[in-house]
């Protein structure tokens, strides 16, 4: 077979255009191998290790022919004694290569390496680990997204499991923490003529209404602690509780206070390092409870972060602390002593929860939720 090349016409230098295009190396398919042409070929030899020549030969060839699979379009396997090449093989390597399973060196040839890591990630979602690379697993691989990297599978075991629980929120588990709590742990206290707000009372407040709200919508709720605990609770124990109730979710409330009376606003909380581990499923939560909060109460974004606090780290479901406004900022205590204000903010993170068994899919603008209909819903179910 004669190289084809810069000058040659015809329907094979149009497929190799229409693959180069795909491959978005090339603007357009032209009617000549032109000069664009070559240097989109040259670029793809470079890519795949081919010697850059510029010439589709048989090697070049047999590397764009394997280029046209795009990932999902056919089942992959480990096949003997010819292994599947191809560009679909290259982004399944990659994308477990992202997600820390070692299918070695993206080489676009699924050999008995890729076959080891694809039936680790099958043992990992809950798949039969057979190796091979069909619909389902190709399903899980996209709904745990780009975002898990850094080889911590607990987190795709996280995803699946919150997944597999299904969309609706009756019957799940919810613990609700509202921070500090007893006579010695008041959180951040404020002054107010005669009267003093603390974080602890206003939390519980916030919290017994989420209860209820909660408990309409079905879910079973449970508090970390009592209006005035006697003792005050540690991270460790909050969490543990939570873990031995089986929590589907968990949400601390807090408020925050600083010297600054200009400090306002609210922030989530997630697990994670701060340098690409994260909770993926917690991520979501935070995401969806701050954004639901500022479009709802229209207080100032001081958007989610990842930490590694005992509370979020212990806890064995998706885990999320809000501090929900500065206690000590004029404008954010106005509204926060204002019961009105404070239901507000339980319909937002309701509204998020409720998000949170959207599957993606199904998902809704933020704000758009009416919470008074999920309570319907559940009525319409039972009766
Ligand atoms: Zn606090």
């Amino acid at each position: 077979m004669r190289s084809i090349r810069r000058g040659d016409t015809g329907p094979a230098v149009e497929e190799i255009q229409s693959i180069l295009v795909g491959l978005e190396l090339l603007p357009a398919v032209a009617d000549t191998f032109d000069g664009a042409t070559e240097n989109a070929v040259r670029a793809f030899q470079q890519s795949r290790g081919i010697g850059v020549d510029g010439l589709v030969g048989p090697e070049t060839w047999q590397a764009l022919d394997g280029a046209r699979w795009k990932l999902g379009a056919r089942t992959l396997y480990h096949s003997v004694p010819t292994s599947l090449v191809g560009e679909d093989v290259r982004a399944l390597q990659e994308r477990l290569l992202e997600m820390g399973f070692d299918s070695g060196r993206a080489d676009a040839i699924y050999g008995p390496r890729t076959a080891r890591a694809v039936a680790q990630f099958q043992r990992e979602v809950g798949l039969t680990p057979d190796g091979s690379c069909g619909p389902q697993t190709m399903k899980a691989l996209r709904r745990l997204g780009r975002k898990v990297v850094g080889g911590r599978p607990q987190w795709l075991r996280e995803a699946e499991a919150f997944r597999q629980s299904g969309s609706s929120l009756v019957g799940k588990t919810i613990v609700i923490d509202p921070g500090h709590g007893g006579a010695e742990d008041l959180g951040v206290v404020v002054p107010d003529g005669q009267l003093r707000w603390t974080e602890a009372d206003l939390v519980f407040d916030l919290a017994n209404r989420l209860e209820g709200r909660l408990l309409a919508a079905g879910m079973r709720v449970h508090l970390t602690r009592g209006p005035s605990p006697v003792q005050p609770m540690t991270g460790q124990e909050r969490a543990a509780l939570a873990n031995s109730l089986g929590a589907d979710l968990f949400i601390s409330l807090h408020l925050d206070g600083q010297e600054s009376p200009a400090a306002d606003g609210v922030a989530t909380y997630h697990y994670g390092t701060g340098n690409g581990l994260t909770s993926t499923v917690g991520e979501r939560l935070a995401n969806l409870v701050q954004r639901e909060i500022v479009v709802r109460t229209g207080m100032r974004d001081c958007r989610i972060h990842a930490k590694t606090w005992e509370l979020l780290r212990l806890t064995r479901m998706p885990a999320v602390r809000v501090d929900l406004g500065y206690l000590t900022s004029p404008t954010d205590r106005e509204r926060l002593v204002d019961p009105a204000f404070r239901e507000q903010v339980v319909e937002a993170i309701l509204a998020a929860v409720q998000r949170m068994y959207f599957p993606v899919e199904a998902d809704v603008p933020t704000g758009s939720i009416d919470v008074r209909q999920l309570r319907l819903a559940l009525a319409s179910r039972n009766a």
